[in-house]
């Protein structure tokens, strides 16, 4: 578990270490590479991954305060706002959910769970929620009063500093590669920010047009002397977007570790780091650790039959 002062919240909520699992495949031993994932997925049948990392001190602050509210934003299929409503449950914390767009006649898996699980959902226009003001931040607060408000996704300072405990499952062990995917860029910032060793940190985007690396870097403080590699070549067309030929791969992902991935996330990355052993990125030798970061959530939006598991 990370640093003795936040493991409470993680037993709170019911979590369990993770496991480092060495892939076996005949490719990595026809290359003569080391392929390893760290299971942040397996944490929780929850909150799996990375978001409860990018949570703790947010939560942390609430439970601290008098009010012991949170608000946070998402869309309607966000891993980041079932964390969030699944921890403040535990936690006997009150949240309210701001949800991207009008309020569907149905509402999506997540947003139900987030419902029962006592998260307050308010629904708001793309485009308000593109500007997000200080007006609107004031009328959050003339609403729902005093509160800890949390960015989409966690993107901020001290979603971070949580972050940065995921290194403590491996900073002892010299991998030449750890990989990661990338949407906001806060868990790649936290491990960027907090991995100091010589492994070649690799972060994996997910999304279309995800250029600014640098300054989302710059924005959470990250040293610029710290180094790191970024891979934009595995988004599949987009945020959530996918294919046939990544469905098929997560099977056959899953037919061969029994490892299940998410389609948004660490399925792009899994597939990006095959095709790069393919392509002899890694040299022979190398030791990679990929991280699970979870959301396998996330799948069940997928058609019942798509996935095997
Ligand atoms: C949110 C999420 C990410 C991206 O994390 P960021 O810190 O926003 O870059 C990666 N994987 C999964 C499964 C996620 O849910």
């Amino acid at each position: 578990m990370p640093q003795s002062t936040d493991k409470d919240i993680f037993l709170t909520i019911g979590c369990k270490e993770p496991q480092i699992l060495e892939l076996r495949d005949d490719l990595f031993k026809e290359k003569d590479i080391e392929v390893w994932m760290l299971r942040l997925d397996e944490i929780h049948p929850v909150v799996s991954g990375n978001k409860l990392f990018k949570l703790i001190y947010f939560l942390k602050e609430a439970r601290e305060s008098v009010h012991k509210t949170i608000i946070t934003f998402g869309g309607a299929y966000s891993n980041h706002l079932a964390a969030t409503a699944f921890a403040c449950a535990k936690m006997n914390l009150n949240c309210v959910g701001i949800v991207r767009g009008e309020k569907p006649k149905t509402l999506s898996h997540t947003l139900l769970f987030c419902r029962q699980c006592g998260m307050q959902l308010e629904f708001i226009s793309r485009s308000s929620y593109r500007k997000m003001d200080k007006e609107f931040l004031n009328e959050l607060k003339n609403k729902y009063g005093e509160h800890v408000l949390i960015p989409e996704g966690g993107f901020s300072l001290k979603g971070k500093e949580g972050a940065k405990l995921i290194t403590n499952y491996f900073f002892d062990k010299n991998f030449s590669h750890v990989c990661l995917p990338v949407g906001t860029a806060t868990t790649f910032a936290g491990i960027v920010d907090s991995y100091k060793s010589e492994s070649e940190i690799i972060g994996f985007g997910v999304l279309k047009k995800l250029e600014d690396i640098e300054e989302r870097f710059a924005d959470l403080e990250v040293p610029v002397s710290r180094k790191y590699s970024f891979i934009g070549d595995y988004h599949f067309g987009g945020y959530a977007k996918k294919s046939e030929e990544l469905i098929s791969f997560m099977n056959d992902f899953y037919s061969k570790h029994s490892i299940p991935l998410d389609f948004v996330y660490t399925a792009k990355m899994m597939f990006g780091i095959y095709d790069l052993i393919n392509k002899e990125y890694f040299a022979a030798g190398s030791d990679i650790l990929c991280i699970h970061t979870g959301g396998l959530q996330g799948n069940d939006s997928l058609p019942k039959e798509s996935l095997l598991f």
